[in-house]
């Protein structure tokens, strides 16, 4: 178990070291809280082995990028074969046709595929597209959806009661944000289709696009109803607004992605995480005509899209072999053991007497320590002393050898047993009892 947060761990004295050179101590924030990171030393499968020694079952999977857990041994073969190859090769390869090809394949909105390095990237890319296949500014996005850290997305993170006007108003998540981004940014509720897709009526021809998540993790991690689907596609494409789907985390929802199971077709869409094997990357697919604007051939691209360790081999080729390994079968069983895992973790919730929720989809869940109906960013609110409620959850958690995000997030890979989550389920039960008396 690990002994954080004893003052006398290696993990205490490597943060030590941090805090001279790295601002706040740490690169990685969001899987921690005070008074100091567990650093890892390694990893395997579904656990982490930290600087002191201690076991701990990995359920953030490094922001459920890591769908067949850490060093899977078909990725990590296929790597070290490759990397005698080398790493990074000025030339176009074939891993990087046939990683194309694999999504193209799999998901009929695409008919091309740009790679890039990260999801923030992609998303960054997705708009700029979008901006000069119309030639309009604005992009619509939903109150509270996370999309990277792209100027443009970063607003209305996390909008707070006070700033709560009927409809949602665009709200600065990072000091500095320039007016015009605010501007050009129009914000949608979650999960209520006839308010969404008025606004985006209301926006008419200034909209460049409308940027969705299936299931948004900060907005409750719920998913969006057909009815809110049908109404903002419909209503973005009556206004000639480009539909973004956003599935950096969804795309793990299914073979066709996300836009498989909920039944959408998105004009372009944003991959990152599992796509790369555990490498970095992102990726934005979409339909021929628009993927058009990063076409050199006319000269010069409308969108140039370039970035040095974009498709570099060992990412195409981690992230073919993992997606390989995805198989139809592969995806029924991992979104089976996360249906069997939240019921257990309801079940949990129940015996324990805490009032506290469990939400999620396919392979991901997300516990709430309150239990009033979640349906959109604003009804998932937490009140001060329910977020201390969490932070104690996911303390004594930590404490216990399990590792969920400080959201209270976790993703399951496809090299987790039911035994290891039936020990999870029951420390959640413990650790919701204490918070109960
Ligand atoms: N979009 C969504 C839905 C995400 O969850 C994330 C990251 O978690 C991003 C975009 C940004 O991806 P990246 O961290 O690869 O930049």
């Amino acid at each position: 178990m690990p002994r954080w947060p004893d003052p006398d761990t290696k993990s205490r004295s490597l943060y030590d070291r941090a805090l001279n050179v790295l601002p706040g101590g740490v690169t990685r924030v969001a899987p921690w809280q005070p008074p100091y990171p567990v650093y890892a030393q390694s990893c395997k499968g579904a656990w982490i082995t930290d600087v002191d020694g201690n076991q701990i079952f990995d359920l953030i999977n490094n922001f459920a990028s890591l769908i067949h857990g850490h060093a899977h041994p078909a990725i990590i073969d296929a790597v070290t074969a490759q990397l005698s190859h080398g790493t990074a090769c000025t030339m176009p390869t074939e891993r990087e046709v046939a990683l194309a090809e694999l999504l193209c394949e799999r998901v009929p909105a695409f008919d091309k595929v740009r790679f890039c390095n990260s999801g923030t990237e992609a998303v960054m890319l997705a708009v700029k597209a979008a901006r000069a296949f119309t030639g309009r500014p604005a992009l619509a996005k939903v109150e509270g959806a996370y999309h990277g850290t792209y100027d443009h997305v970063e607003v209305s993170l996390d909008s707070r009661p006070e700033n709560w006007g009927n409809d949602p108003n665009p709200v600065a998540f990072v000091a500095g944000t320039p007016k015009a981004v605010l501007d050009d940014t129009v914000i949608l509720p979650f999960n209520q289709p006839e308010a969404a897709a008025r606004i985006i009526r209301e926006q008419g021809a200034r909209l460049a696009a409308v940027l969705i998540d299936l299931m948004p993790i900060y907005t409750g991690c719920v998913p969006a109803t057909p009815e809110f689907l049908k109404a903002i596609t419909e209503a973005a494409r009556a206004t000639g607004a480009i539909v973004i789907l956003d599935e950096v985390i969804s795309f793990r929802f299914g073979y066709s992605g996300g836009q498989g199971v909920f039944g959408i077709e998105p004009d372009l869409t944003t991959l990152a995480k599992i796509i790369g094997g555990g490498f970095p990357v992102g990726a934005v697919a979409g339909k021929e005509k628009i993927m058009a604007v990063f076409d050199h051939r006319s000269g010069k691209p409308a969108v140039a899209s370039t970035g040095t360790f974009t498709a570099n081999m060992v990412t195409m080729t981690a992230g073919l072999v993992g997606m390989e390994l995805m198989t139809e079968e592969a995806f029924d069983r991992l979104n089976a053991l996360g249906d069997r895992t939240r019921s257990k973790l309801s079940d949990a919730v129940r015996r324990s007497q805490y009032p506290a929720q469990i939400t999620g989809h396919g392979s991901i869940f997300k516990i709430h320590t309150h239990s009033r109906p979640v349906n959109d960013y604003r009804s998932a609110w937490s009140t001060p002393e329910e977020l201390a409620d969490l932070a104690a959850l996911q303390a004594g958690l930590l404490r216990r050898g399990f590792l969920i995000s400080t959201k209270g997030n976790g993703f399951l890979s496809t090299v987790m047993t039911e035994a290891e989550l039936d020990s999870f389920v029951d420390a959640v039960e413990g650790e919701l009892r204490i918070l109960a008396t």
